[in-house]
């Protein structure tokens, strides 16, 4: 593979701090994770309703494995569409307020399939700069004329759409922003949407779950139907705690994805007992509003603290509180001293976000506590210089 290069490129990544490893992890999620042999706090995961190891979950798990077997078999098309992911699909449909919903492997997966599935070279996309990798690889894939705006800038937006004579246009956005917490000024973006008759799309990844009286995410916070956002993406590896995504729209798109989407066709269906544990947990989420309450409780907490050390966190009112540092090595060094101090808090560097914005990613989650927080904010203070 000499000609590959990869040693010496590997050596440039390690020289610029950009260098990623994998931690390696020795038990369930939750608020203590074990890496490693050590105890760590730990504020990186995604498991913001701490549903990812609930017993209720866990239980439903291991009943459907006996019932199902673990491995789904197929593709969905061909033998792998079970009843669990039938049921849950209406349940899904049911908790957005929309017609239908698709089960898909991951939400990678999703937002490619929706995005190839419904545009090609003849028609344009345009997207926030802060969009998922995937919503940018999906337009990237279907040929169709990609335009980005800075992120948040519905002027920009709106500018470009008026500059568009296209006849199909969709415009995609995150709800709310992996990388930084805040929310997509959606209100403005339906408008926009209208006016220029776009599609919209909605990955509310980030929102399912976390936000709106019964975690229906960013579109049940702001009231929004499935007339002004006909495609909804949300995942269940998040919130969820389980795994795979979905995408929630009416009945002639969510026929178009099962005829045309090609990461839906093409693929294996997730196993039927992660499905039913997604059912238990869908439940839990609607039904447990003090796991909304309490991200929010110590997002204020957490805000306050960090705000007194100076520190710069820009504004979030959910589970992701970004902490800007802004230079890789730096980033890096403070993420190794927090976990020599007991703390998991990942570094997030370029790509992910863009150079001189790199930054702690701190997640709070259900499963946290007062004092967790009150820990971290110390720990921040000692090793943040
Ligand atoms: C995590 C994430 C995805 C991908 O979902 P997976 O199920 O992990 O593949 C898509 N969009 C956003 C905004 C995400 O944060």
């Amino acid at each position: 593979m000499e000609r590959w290069n990869l040693g010496s490129q590997l050596e440039a990544i390690n020289k610029q701090h950009l260098y990623r490893s994998r931690e390696i992890i020795e038990g369930p999620q939750g608020a203590v994770i074990s890496v490693g042999g050590q105890r760590l706090i730990n504020f990186s995961s995604n498991d913001y309703l701490g549903l990812a190891n609930h017993p209720a979950v866990r239980e439903s798990f291991r009943k459907a494995t006996e019932h199902y077997g673990v491995g789904s078999g197929s593709a969905h098309l061909i033998c792998g569409h079970s009843a669990e992911h039938h049921a849950l699909e209406e349940e899904l449909a049911e908790f957005t307020g929309r017609d239908r919903a698709l089960v898909f492997s991951t939400g990678f997966m999703a937002n490619l399939g929706v995005i190839t599935a419904l545009l090609n070279k003849n028609d344009e996309i345009f997207g926030d700069k802060l969009n998922h990798a995937s919503l940018i690889d999906g337009a990237r894939l279907s040929g169709a004329r990609f335009r980005r705006y800075l992120h948040n800038d519905s002027e920009r937006l709106s500018a470009l759409l008026e500059s568009s004579t296209c006849y199909k246009k969709m415009i995609v956005t995150d709800g709310v922003f992996s990388m930084d917490g805040d929310e997509a000024p959606i209100n403005e973006i339906v408008k926009l949407s209208e006016q220029s008759q776009s599609l919209l799309m909605v990955d509310d990844a980030h929102g399912i779950g976390v936000m709106g009286a019964k975690g229906g995410g960013l579109l049940e916070k702001q009231a929004l139907s499935q007339r002004q956002v006909p495609i909804l993406m949300g995942t269940l590896g998040k919130a969820l705690g389980t795994f795979g995504a979905f995408i929630a729209g009416n009945d002639e798109l969510i026929e178009t994805l099962i005829q045309r989407a090609r990461s839906y066709i093409y693929t294996t269906a997730p196993p039927a007992a992660v499905m039913a544990a997604t059912r238990v947990s869908l439940k839990l989420c609607q039904q447990e509003t003090w796991r909304r309450d309490k991200i929010v409780e110590l997002a204020q907490l957490f805000r306050q603290g960090a705000m007194q050390l100076g520190l710069h966190v820009p504004y979030s009112e959910t589970s992701i509180q970004p902490i800007i540092l802004g230079d890789s090595e730096r980033t890096l060094l403070v993420s190794k001293a927090l976990k020599s101090a007991g703390f998991l808090v990942t570094a997030i560097r370029a790509p992910t976000v863009a150079k001189g914005s790199e930054r702690l990613r701190i997640t709070l989650t259900a499963e946290h506590t007062i004092e967790h927080v009150n820990q971290l904010l110390l720990a921040l203070e000692k090793n943040i210089k």
